[in-house]
């Protein structure tokens, strides 16, 4: 496919941009002029998307001289477009942090977001707009093992933003979660399908496993089983056993789930969840930039995979992008412990690279955060009808 040229795009508005770029992805031998929508198969480019998370700043991810980011700063950036100057708009209401920040770069909206079940600090949030996710299955013919979120341990309030509330799109359209929630939950319901347990445990374990499932509120999505994650979790219970003990920690595992993931589950559009940073939250500077290495590290490796691989190589784009950013608070002993909707918590960036993405650019000015989303839907070749940003044109070739 080809995307237009700058002098081209100058000539478009962006109705016209997004619809050329959705023709040059679907047009060619394959297509098929009667097939409905709802059965296309999709043919485009795949997205990887980094939530370099748990919140980070420049200062030690993009920034000249400090950065414990490397492979970012020294390698993917210098070969893709960075965007130093993104941020998260300041307006009522619109809050720095981890929830927020995630569904801001799925649904491409800003929003007022309040925890579903009312707890003061909980992040069990629902999208009222589709998610990435969403629209990109209700386009395309892809399944939902292949539209995937990498989730945390312990951030179970993030297992639940796998699907809008939005009435012409929701849970029939959402996107798998891997987790180590996930996998304990599959462990469970597999025990008692084999009948593993008698007598006084058995309904023991059916209590547990009813536990587990009504941590979501929205059941209906950990209710849903598919074939293709049950494998994926029957073949990493085969390599890791059973404890949950044995397999990388924190976003360790995350790279790991990710690395497998694309081996076996072969996803078009995969958001991986990073967030060991954030646990400066206690006042451990070093957790902040060890946790921006092991992010670091993670991106070198799945880039190393997606190049060795056949599938993925010269078809996959990586966009990499935190939640949030965090404080620059002078008067405290850790000036980014948290994330408390400072000014420095709203600067954030982005670096794109791969196929259609222009390389050795730096788009030096402010841009949102909320303008990911039409950018991913601008590469993918689907409509985001209720994103409120523009894609970030400059960042193609
Ligand atoms: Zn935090």
């Amino acid at each position: 496919m080809r995307i237009p040229s700058r002098a081209e795009r100058a000539m478009m508005d962006r109705r016209d941009f997004l619809g050329a770029i959705a023709v040059g992805l679907t047009a060619g031998p394959t297509a098929h002029a009667n097939r409905s929508a709802m059965t296309r198969p999709y043919d485009g480019r795949n997205v990887i998307l980094i939530r370099f998370g748990g919140g980070v700043r420049r200062q030690e991810t993009i920034d000249a001289d400090a950065s414990y980011a490397p492979f970012l700063k020294n390698v993917l950036a210098p070969q893709g477009v960075l965007f130093p100057q993104m941020q998260i708009t300041d307006a009522p209401g619109i809050v720095t942090s981890h929830g927020e920040g995630t569904l801001n770069i799925l649904t491409g909206k800003y929003d007022v977001y309040r925890d579903i079940d009312g707890r003061l600090l909980g992040a069990r949030f629902e999208a009222k707009v589709p998610t990435l996710f969403e629209a990109l299955r209700k386009a395309y013919d892809v399944p939902t093992s292949q539209a995937l979120i990498i989730n945390g341990e312990d951030r179970i309030d993030e297992e639940f933003y796998s699907f809008s509330n939005h009435h012409l799109f929701g849970v029939d359209y959402r996107s798998s979660v891997l987790s180590l929630y996930r996998f304990k939950l599959h462990l469970l319901r597999r025990d008692l399908e084999q009948g593993r347990y008698s007598g006084r445990q058995e309904p023991e374990k059916r209590q547990e496993l009813r536990r587990l499932e009504q941590l979501d509120r929205r059941a209906r999505d950990v209710a849903f089983r598919s074939p293709e994650i049950d494998h994926f979790w029957d073949q990493w219970a085969a390599y890791y056993g059973r404890s949950g003990l044995v397999n990388p920690r924190g976003d360790r595992l995350l790279c790991e789930l990710a690395l497998r993931a694309l081996r076996t589950l072969r996803p078009r559009l995969m958001l991986i969840n990073f967030n060991d940073p954030d646990y400066v939250h206690w006042g451990n500077p070093s957790h902040y930039t060890r946790g921006v290495t092991i992010i670091d590290e993670s991106l070198q490796r799945i880039h190393q995979a997606v190049e060795a691989d056949d599938f993925y190589r010269g078809r996959t784009v990586f966009v990499v992008v935190p939640d949030c950013g965090r404080d620059n608070n002078p008067l405290v002993a850790v000036p980014y412990q948290h994330h408390f909707n400072s000014a420095h918590a709203r600067r954030i960036f982005a670096v794109l690279w791969g196929p259609g993405i222009d390389r050795g650019r730096i788009v030096d000015r402010p841009v949102e955060q909320c303008q990911i989303a039409a950018t991913v839907s601008a590469l993918m070749g689907f409509e985001m009808p209720y994103a409120e940003g523009q894609p970030l044109a400059e960042a193609f070739a």
